[in-house]
């Protein structure tokens, strides 16, 4: 099952927390000389139009990108903001980018990168965008088993993004499944595991039970970081989100306290939001 398209919601409050987390691990990536290997296990397509139809049919990015553009924002989300301005070169904020292209901003020479998306439109434009670049191999092939196959990369660094649609309930089974087996065989990498806080039933239980599972792994460090905007009452569908990191960098903790009190600000209603980085280890 391939429902999800990632077009609908490009740009909304969730996107605007995972490609700020990844712009900060990426150029901290990028502070050491030795290369890395960035891996996108659900590429989705690379980038968005925020006319299209789908886009306008939700208006998800009304609640992230959008309030964000034009603000004096604290320094820590300069970067972040400023990749947004160079993929909208009109200067208007017509499109918006995806994970990939928010990575491969921050890749030098010397790094590599591994997109894997099964969508064949995605997938297409993936291709189109990317394949090109002799550094990137773009697969049309599932993510999770991908990773597992990379591992440990030639160059013994790596950034790792799991972003999956959580359209199948076995997907929040699957993911704990993959980092253990992962980090088995490379345990100094850094994964980053997104997840959404919906309070509708099973699938916010869904969540909380994988971020469990993911906490009893032994790892030598990780940090849970939430975003929400309104309270998590039955009417608001996502309320917010989650990333889960496995190796942060030592940097992160201060950086996200210094950006997500103006994100709970500029993105939240004044009732409700909030945010969350608890360092479950190390
Ligand atoms: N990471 C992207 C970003 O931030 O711009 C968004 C990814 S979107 C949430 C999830 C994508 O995963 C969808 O495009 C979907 O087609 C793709 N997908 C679903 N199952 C997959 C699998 N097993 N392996 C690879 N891609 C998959």
């Amino acid at each position: 099952m391939l429902s999800y398209r990632h077009g609908f919601h490009a740009g909304n409050h969730a996107d605007v927390l995972k490609h700020w987390v990844v712009c900060l691990i990426s150029d901290y990536m990028g502070q050491k000389d030795k290369p890395y290997w960035y891996i996108d296990t659900h590429a989705a397509s690379g980038g968005y139009s925020l006319s299209s139809a789908d886009a306008q049919k939700t208006g998800e990015s009304d609640t992230g990108i959008k309030k964000l553009w034009k603000q004096d924002t604290p320094e820590v989300l300069h970067g972040y903001l400023s990749q947004v301005k160079r993929f909208n070169t009109s200067g208007d904020l017509e499109a918006y980018p995806g994970s990939p292209w928010f990575a491969h901003q921050y890749m030098r020479e010397q790094d590599k990168a591994r997109f894997f998306e099964l969508h064949p439109q995605d997938f297409a434009s993936l291709k189109q965008i990317f394949g090109k670049d002799k550094a990137i191999k773009v697969a049309k092939e599932d993510g999770l088993a991908g990773l597992k196959a990379l591992l440990p990369p030639p160059t013994k660094r790596a950034f790792t993004v799991i972003d999956p649609p959580y359209e199948l309930p076995k997907e929040y089974d699957e993911i704990p499944k993959v980092i253990e087996a992962s980090y088995k065989r490379f345990s100094t990498g850094v994964y980053m595991i997104w997840y959404p806080l919906i309070n509708r039933n099973s699938k916010q239980k869904s969540s909380e039970r994988m971020v469990e599972k993911l906490k009893r792994l032994k790892v030598s460090s990780a940090m849970d970081i939430r975003l929400w905007v309104s309270g998590d009452n039955e009417e608001s569908g996502m309320y917010g989100s989650g990333l889960y990191v496995i190796n942060p960098p030592w940097t992160l903790k201060e950086q996200l306290e210094k950006g997500l009190p103006y994100l709970v600000k500029c993105l939240g209603q004044p009732a409700g939001a909030g945010y969350k980085v608890e360092v479950v280890a190390g």
